[in-house]
This record gives structure tokens, sequence and C-alpha cells, in this order.
């Protein structure tokens, strides 16, 4: 059953309702984190809750809570619900009001949370997963974590339809992101990523590898690549909190070199890995190689 979270209430879960007009039901109309947990700690819990701040920022919704109230009531959830290895889900919505596009004049935002258990997809990891490329058809503020995710879902669905683990978007020729994640490729001991601009959202997965790039030595360059260059790179793997660094073997059926994850990869996900035992403590399952 478990433990809900309603703005500041913990619920038993059957007994959470929403409204019929609340706007993140009808339009939307909000924004949502995901964040990780591993061994019963948050992993990286102060930069997810940040973007939730900006994306409710961008989008004009002022949220009743600070940073730290939302924290403290998410260890309680964590706690409650004896969460040891997997997911928070948190979203928040500019909540009910008569049927109308408009904001209302008074705003009450709509906090809502639970928690989920979620092994880290070790096997996946080790082997590599499939992608497929299909068009980018989403609105010019992937910038924010938005709960309108149709476009990023229609793109899913046609990878998975295709044995695909990813979609990974385009614009004409340009990789923006994956319907979830980030995208990645090393070509010449060099690792390529989209900018952080308005064309995707800046995965704090994204960043966690950025820093790590430095440390093992691995040259940089945030900038847009073609999806030729990603055919013909040396590696190429997504990443976000669920997925963490996940290598891409084939992209519409053509193998991504020999069809191995590449070496740069496995020291990624090797840094990573020691990047979560250094917030959260030792993991019990690893990627094996
Ligand atoms: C959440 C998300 C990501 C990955 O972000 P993380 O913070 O690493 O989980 C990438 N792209 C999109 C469209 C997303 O919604």
């Amino acid at each position: 059953m478990g433990t809900i979270l309603v703005n500041d209430q913990f619920l038993d879960r059957v007994n959470g309702t929403v409204d019929i007009e609340d706007r993140g039901y009808q339009f939307g109309d909000g924004v949502y984190e995901v964040v990780r947990v591993y061994g019963g700690k948050m992993f990286t819990a102060e930069e997810h809750l940040t973007r939730l701040f900006e994306s409710a920022e961008k989008i004009f919704l002022k949220l009743p809570f600070t940073l730290e109230e939302l924290t403290a009531r998410l260890e309680k959830l964590m706690d409650d619900n004896q969460l040891d290895t997997g997911i928070i889900y948190l979203q928040v919505t500019r909540g009910a009001s008569s049927r109308q596009h408009h904001f209302p004049q008074e705003q009450n935002a709509v906090l809502t949370a639970y928690t989920k258990e979620v092994a880290r997809p070790v096997k996946d990891m080790s082997a590599g997963v499939k992608a497929i490329t299909t068009p980018d058809v989403r609105w010019l503020r992937c910038d924010i974590k938005s709960l309108n995710l149709l476009g990023n879902l229609l793109a899913k669905q046609e990878a998975v339809s295709k044995g695909g683990f990813e979609a990974i978007l385009h614009r004409d020729e340009t990789v923006t992101e994956g319907s979830s994640s980030n995208i990645f490729i090393i070509s010449n001991n060099t690792m390529y990523t989209h900018p952080a601009t308005n064309l995707i959202l800046n995965g704090i997965t994204r960043r966690e590898i950025l820093k790590h790039c430095a440390n093992i030595g691995l040259q940089v360059a945030e900038r847009p690549f073609t999806l030729d260059e990603l055919k013909n790179a040396d590696e190429a793997f997504m990443a976000s909190t669920t997925a963490e660094v996940m290598p891409l073997t084939s992209i519409n059926d053509e193998l991504i070199a020999n069809g191995a994850p590449g070496n740069w990869t496995r020291k990624l996900q090797e840094a990573f890995e020691t990047g979560v035992e250094k917030e959260c403590g030792a993991l019990t399952e690893t990627i094996t190689l």
C-alpha cells in the first residue's frame, strides 16, 4: 500500500484524491522530478529539487514551501515507506480552478509524491541497449521538466514497438536528446553532447557525467552533433536518473562500432558508481563486466 505525500500531509495511498478540475490532470499544468534513492539515501537531491523550483518559476508557479521543507517531507516519505533502492516521484500542479486556460487569480499549488522500489538496471547497463531515432516534434521549452509528455511518450512507444529501449530525438539532422534521457557520443577520445539550451532537459545525470569526465581525462565538447556523427561514433550512451550511464549498442538496428559498450563508457559507469557510493554508501548490486 504505502504512504503518499499530498502537500504537507502523509496519507495512506487509498485516501489520496485528485480534484477533477486539477490543472495538472486537465492540462498537464505542472512540473515534476524523479529522484533516485540508493540504500535509503537520496542521490543528488539538492540538484533535483533546485531544478523543480527552476521549472516551476519558468511556468510562473510559486511553490508554497522551501527547498528545506520539501527535502524534510521527502525524507519522511522515504522513511515511512522504508524505501531502500528505488525512486521518489514528485510533482507540483497549479491546483484546481474552474476549467479555463488562463491562470486562476489565486493559485493553490498541489504537491504530490510517492516512492517506488526500482532496482538498478544492471543487466542492461552491462550489455547495452538498442535505440531508434525519430523526429523531435516537441515544443521549444524542453528545458522545463513539464508534466506535458505526449511528444516524449509517442517517441518512447515507437521505440518499444520496434524492440528498442530508447528513442533518440532529432531536429532536422541535429540530435537533441532521448525521450527521457540525454544522449552522448564519443569519437576520437572526445565526448559530445547537446548544450543545455531550450531544446533539451539539462539532466542531473548529464551534469554528474560532465564532472566525471575531467577526472578520467576524457575531453568534452558541449556542442550539437548530427545523426551521421551518431551513426559513425566510436561509442554512444544515454543517461538519466533511472537508466544511469546506459550504453547504446545499436541505432535503428545498425551497430555502433563493433556493437559492444565502449571503453570510455565503461570508465564513466565506474566513475558514476563511485560517485553514488561516496554520497549514498556501498551499492549492493554493481555492474558486472
Ligand atoms: C528527466 C529527463 C532527462 C534526464 O534527466 P535526469 O535528471 O538525468 O534524470 C532527460 N530528458 C528528458 C526529456 C527528461 O524528462
